[in-house]
């Protein structure tokens, strides 16, 4: 059984990670281990997961844009 840990981020995505190999997995040349995972820890994150948060600055830049191509249209309102 290897071990691993959940990373659990605010948009409920949540992640695994491999924390150690078990004895079996180290002496497999490609590390290949049949047993079931087991999960040592669960980090709850205080943010977003990476691509969440790239899809939120991706959203946020496309805003920017929209508002700036909307001042650049209505030069009076500024
Ligand atoms: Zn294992
Ligand atoms: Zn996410």
């Amino acid at each position: 059984m290897c071990d691993y840990e959940e990373f659990i981020w605010t948009c409920q995505h949540s992640d695994f990670r491999l924390k150690s190999h078990c004895h079996r997995a180290r002496n497999n040349p490609g590390h290949i281990c049949n047993y079931v995972k087991r999960l040592r820890h669960c980090w709850d994150q205080t943010r977003a997961c990476d691509s969440c948060e790239e899809n939120e600055r991706q959203r946020r830049e496309a805003e920017t844009h929209a508002m700036a191509a909307w001042y650049a249209s209505n030069p009076g309102h500024r």
